[in-house]
């Protein structure tokens, strides 16, 4: 009877750590977080107290297709490949280009959009094609491919870097800086919401957005890129960027 009692309940508490387990399971659904620099419109901004914009649109229809729960990490833009290095993101979502450089320290997905990095100018500038910007003071974003591109032709002396797009084109409005070399569609915002600015109708470079990832998490980048890709064949990301970039 001693014997039967033990082993009942064993059996009972046995059944209450599976159920406990489950439940656990049931409630908590694995995070995805993405580290991102939420200054640049339409990728990612703020919008009251929310992260919006094409790459928080397409990461949160990443994490729904991997039952995950995405949080998005607001961090430096130079911070975030760092950060992705010391697994603090799981991986980082920031109109970030591939570069030679950037793939020696992260990986990188299947791109999902395409960049091109403009010129903006005030209206009544004398640079008039990507050519006069030799010798002029030139403002970027610090540790973008504006940045690097811009200290790499035109020397790091012409070269003052900005924390972000924003601060960089005030400083262009406040004649502190000649031009600023950033990404075509925030250049499209920054533009717009600021009297006297164009961009200059010469392309610089073009190039391709992806999401990166940390060099030994090839279990996450391949569950990551495989929802990415397939978000892209069934028409999800073009349906995104559509709702924020208007043809
Ligand atoms: N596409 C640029 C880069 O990767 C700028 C990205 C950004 O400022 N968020 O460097």
């Amino acid at each position: 009877m001693k014997k039967f009692l033990a082993i009942m309940i064993a059996v009972l508490m046995l059944a209450l750590t599976f159920v406990a387990c489950s439940n656990g399971g049931n409630t908590e659904k694995a995070t995805l977080v993405m580290a991102t620099n939420a200054e640049f419109p339409p990728y990612e901004f703020h919008e009251g107290d929310a992260i919006v914009g094409i790459d928080a649109e397409v990461a949160q229809a990443i994490a729904d297709k991997l039952g995950m729960e995405l949080k998005i990490e607001d961090v430096a833009f130079d911070s975030i490949i760092p950060g992705v290095q010391a697994g603090k993101y799981d991986m980082g979502m920031a109109g970030m280009t591939v570069n030679e450089e950037r793939l020696k320290s992260v990986n990188f997905s299947t791109s999902y959009a395409k960049g091109v990095q403009v010129v903006i100018v005030k209206e009544d500038s004398d640079i008039k094609s990507v050519d006069d910007v030799a010798g002029k003071k030139i403002g970027v974003q610090t540790s973008t491919t504006g940045d690097i591109y811009a200290t790499d032709d035109f020397g790091e002396e012409n070269v003052t870097k900005f924390d972000n797009g924003a601060v960089a084109v005030q400083a262009l409005l406040g004649d502190k800086v000649d031009c600023v070399i950033i990404d075509n569609e925030p250049a499209k915002s920054y533009v717009a919401a600021n009297e006297g600015l164009k961009i200059l109708d010469t392309e610089y470079v073009e190039e391709d957005y992806a999401i990166c990832f940390n060099k030994n998490n090839a279990e996450l980048e391949e569950k990551v890129n495989k929802a990415l890709e397939e978000l892209i064949a069934d028409g999800t990301v073009d349906k995104i960027v559509a709702k924020y970039i208007k043809a």
